[in-house]
């Protein structure tokens, strides 16, 4: 019933050699049917990607956006401007964007509110840190990103949204969460969304991300309430990215 999404989060990674790359291997049969894949470059290779992917399997996404569609806001990028070049997702609340860049719970909702008001699709980040999982507070913490957004969406809007669930002791670490830690987390958020509308936390994409690879993306993807991936370190080598939506079927 929930289309899995694979999407690999390239972060300040990559070049045009390696979007020509993924160009060429997705062109090829092999993948999984009912499978949505998006990869999520730097903005200035969006204008290539969106020609390298065509015809291929591959979507695309964008880091970032900025809450107002133009003016003097030297540096950042409007969702009206992601639109012209076939984005579909866009991150919101990465954990390097609250940590490195102080995004507060508030600039992800006018985040996600621009998002919508211009047909991305956006992708919600939400994860605890090591403390706050090993002061128990895990729940309350993911609950508190998710409810500062959901909670002031009008019902249609609720629809749009994907949630990552990205335990931040998961990122780039090589320590990702056991397909327990996950699930428990991920039903959680589910649960949480059935108290707006049971039909919506039904059709509810999450996503896993915290070092998922190729060698535990299975294990992961097996957990019922695990709808797909937010993949970073692992989405910038052709081989690797290919096998993790290999497994997705
Ligand atoms: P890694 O897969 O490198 O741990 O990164 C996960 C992530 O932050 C994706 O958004």
């Amino acid at each position: 019933m929930r289309t899995p999404l694979i999407a690999g989060n390239w972060k300040m990674n990559g070049s045009a050699e390696l979007i020509r790359q993924f160009g060429e291997r997705f062109a090829q049969a092999g993948l999984p049917e009912a499978l949505d894949i998006t990869i999520i470059p730097p903005f200035p290779y969006l204008d290539a990607a969106q020609h390298a992917f065509e015809g291929t399997r591959l979507g695309l996404g964008a880091q970032t956006l900025n809450p107002v569609h133009s003016g003097a806001h030297t540096g950042e990028v409007s969702g009206q401007m992601l639109k012209e070049f076939g984005v579909c997702y866009v991150l919101i609340g990465h954990s390097e964007r609250r940590q490195l860049y102080r995004e507060t719970d508030d600039h992800v909702y006018d985040r996600t509110q621009a998002a919508l008001s211009v047909g991305l699709t956006p992708v919600l980040c939400v994860g605890e840190t090591l403390e706050e999982r090993d002061a128990g507070d895990t729940m309350q913490v993911v609950l508190r990103q998710v409810g500062h957004v959901m909670a002031r969406l009008e019902p249609a809007q609720r629809q749009q949204i994907v949630i990552a669930y990205e335990p931040v002791w998961a990122i780039g670490t090589g320590r990702t969460a056991s397909p327990e830690q996950a699930q428990e987390v991920m039903a959680g958020i589910r649960e949480y969304q059935a108290g707006f509308d049971t039909q919506l936390a039904a059709q509810l994409r999450l996503l896993y991300g915290g070092s998922m690879n190729a060698g535990n993306a299975a294990e992961l993807l097996a957990q019922p309430d695990i709808d797909g991936g937010l993949v970073g370190g692992a989405s910038l080598k052709v081989d690797d990215f290919y096998a993790i939506c290999q497994s997705a079927g």
